[in-house]
């Protein structure tokens, strides 16, 4: 169960360095801020690393001079020094600060767009085996962290580089020793985080991947909420989840106390070093090496360098967790889209609307042959029925030809065009698609129909809503048009969202229409203004329908029987009733003229009957 949450999952985490490739060309695009950042961070530095040098001359001036009004006033001077120094550091501060803000800012806005666009770029295959919430999710989270790991490494790592250097080598002019234990420390410290981080990673990869399966099995459970409630099964779904939340505490447990252990650990470290120069400076002092001042110096480096590393350290798990959470939509944005335009991909261009499948065959990814050899030719403003058995192939059929999914063999054409060789804009340009369960974006019903044709004017869009049949139920809401639906479309009736799928068919006037007819049972009235529309919709255009009822298949030129991923037969309604074959067997057991594609035994057509 919990194995199946996310076929995306990282199976192993994803290196930080792909990571930071996919954010590199981001932040090229941001130059101007990140050179104001590194600026401002080199002056600010500079500011931090120079007050201290003055306190040192401060306090030998304390130490050694007797008060003269020379003294005092060179006392003063270095004062004045020590607060321009302050001073500086504080203005580069807010400089900086404010770079940063624009400069995260942007990168992430740009972050939002462009893994949204080509998220949406994958293919059908992709998002039926992925929950839409984690997706969501990762998406947030790649951009959240790119703020993490940079705000880490341009506020963080990068002062305490300059700072940390800095000291060390101001040290190292006043006494050698001092300044290379400090040297010795500071590269002993980056070693063991180093090492360290690489311990952790995969304890912080299993808590972000415990994550994922908690919010996809909080959406899981969300979107089924009518199916949890008909069955009574809020206790099992809290069971589901207290399964998936223990295996999130446990990985949290785990990689929080590596994490707070080991950063306690190079806090004693800390404390040693900080007790081992004081005392090495006593010794110097002993002997004459050092002055007071040297002590104010040593312990102002000292306070930097401990506070700019505890304050890595107190970042660095977000920081990690940064690169955990961001590996699962960078492994998304690795991942090549499954279908794509071929290299010279041309528009479609269409004139009659001619379909031709040609020795088409076709499997799912575990290799169960779904088409073979599947051939079909249908005439422009031809309108055709498939009818068969439930699992026979025809919605997948009708999904290769709007291109969903890549056959194994033989070709699709429209107008002699290989569906393979156009660009799939204008393919799925050509083809108005209206399926058996439409949902609708949380959107007001105006937007929902034009998005059939996204220029179309308000005229045409209650034009469209008019054939369709949407406008009488449309106006007798409160808000008419700006009604939002809810999301999928909620609010609407089945009758309804398929209205407006028709609407916006109309809308979209493609020369092919696929429609994938409902079968859940409408009223009369519902089911005779859906007749209607569709005759509306289906005028001088080529058209499959996947039928389930009588009245649509009496009304086709041409019914096409599909068996086990082959036609098994073709023709009128009389002529195939003649041939005393499967389609008579369909239609001998249908009830009141709905087809029950799926329940097609003998029995069951006695009881259809008796019904
Ligand atoms: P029909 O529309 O005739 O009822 P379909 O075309 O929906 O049949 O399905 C044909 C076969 O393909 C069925 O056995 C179904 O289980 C399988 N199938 C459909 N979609 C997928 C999918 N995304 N992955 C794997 N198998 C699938």
């Amino acid at each position: 169960m919990i194995e199946k949450m996310s076929e995306h999952k990282p199976k192993k985490s994803v290196p930080a360095g792909e990571i930071l490739r996919v954010y590199l060309p981001y932040v090229r695009r941001q130059w101007k801020w990140l050179l104001a950042i590194f600026l401002t961070g080199i002056f600010l530095q500079a500011s931090n690393l120079a007050a201290p040098l003055f306190l040192r001359k401060f306090f030998n001036l304390l130490a050694l001079e007797t008060p003269t009004p020379t003294t005092i006033h060179a006392l003063v001077m270095t004062l004045a020094l020590v607060g321009l120094m302050w001073f500086i550091s504080w203005l580069m501060q807010r400089l900086q600060d404010t770079a940063n803000i624009f400069y995260v800012a942007d990168v992430m806005h740009d972050l939002y767009n462009d893994s949204f666009g080509y998220l949406l770029g994958h293919s059908y295959s992709f998002f039926i085996s992925n929950f839409a919430g984690t997706l969501t999710h990762r998406i947030s989270r790649l951009v959240r962290s790119f703020e993490m790991i940079s705000d880490t490494i341009l506020t963080q790592f990068f002062p305490a580089l300059l700072f940390v250097s800095g000291a060390i080598f101001v040290l190292y002019t006043r006494n050698h020793m001092l300044g290379s234990i400090l040297a010795a420390w500071a590269i002993l410290f980056i070693v063991c985080q180093v090492y360290i981080a690489k311990l952790r990673q995969a304890s912080r990869t299993s808590r972000a991947e415990a994550e994922t399966k908690v919010t996809g099995t909080i959406a899981d459970a969300i979107s089924n909420q009518p199916t949890v409630m008909q069955f009574a099964g809020v206790i099992h779904e809290q069971s589901i989840l207290s399964d998936v939340v223990r295996f999130w505490h446990k990985a949290t447990l785990r990689s929080w106390l590596i994490d707070g252990w080991t950063w306690g650990i190079i806090g004693l470290f800390v404390l040693c070093i900080q007790g081992g120069l004081l005392y090495g400076a006593i010794i110097y002092w002993e002997r004459g090496l050092l002055t007071v001042g040297d002590f104010v110096l040593i312990q102002s480096y000292l306070l930097g360098t401990f506070n700019q590393l505890m304050g890595i350290g107190g970042q660095l798990r977000r920081f990690y967790d940064a690169f955990a959470d961001a590996g699962e939509m960078v492994e998304i944005l690795k991942t090549p889209h499954e279908i794509r335009d071929a290299q010279d991909a041309k528009p479609l261009a269409v004139e009659k609307a001619n379909i031709n499948f040609a020795n088409v065959s076709f499997s799912f990814a575990d290799d169960k042959s779904i088409l073979s050899d599947f051939n079909l030719s249908i005439k422009g403003a031809e309108k055709v029925a498939f009818v068969g058995p439930s699992g026979a192939g025809k919605s997948t059929t009708t999904r290769l030809l709007l291109r969903m999914f890549d056959i194994k063999g033989g070709a699709i054409e429209i107008d002699g065009q290989n569906i393979a060789q156009v660009t799939q804009d204008s393919l799925r340009e050509a083809i108005s698609f209206v399926p058996q369960e439409p949902i609708l974006f949380h959107r007001t019903l105006f937007e929902n129909i034009r998005y059939g044709k996204r220029d179309a004017t308000q005229a045409e869009v209650i034009e469209a809503a008019k054939k369709a049949h949407c406008h009488e139920f449309i106006s007798k809401l409160k808000d008419g048009y700006e009604t939002y639906v809810g999301e999928r479309g909620i609010k609407l009736s089945g009758g309804e969202r398929q209205r407006v799928a028709i609407a916006r068919a109309i809308l979209k006037n493609s020369p092919i229409l696929v429609l994938d007819e409902a079968t859940s049972s409408l009223d009369s009235e519902s089911e005779a203004l859906i007749q209607d529309a569709l005759k509306n919709l289906m005028e001088g255009k080529t058209v499959i329908v996947i039928a389930h009822r009588l009245s649509t298949i009496m009304n086709m030129d041409r019914i096409i029987v599909i068996e086990n991923g082959r036609v098994a037969a073709q023709g009128t309604h009389q002529e195939l009733i003649e041939h005393k074959g499967l389609y008579h067997k369909l239609w001998s057991i249908q009830a009141g003229g709905f087809l029950q594609d799926d329940e097609m035994g003998p029995e069951v057509a006695e009881e259809e009957r008796e019904a």
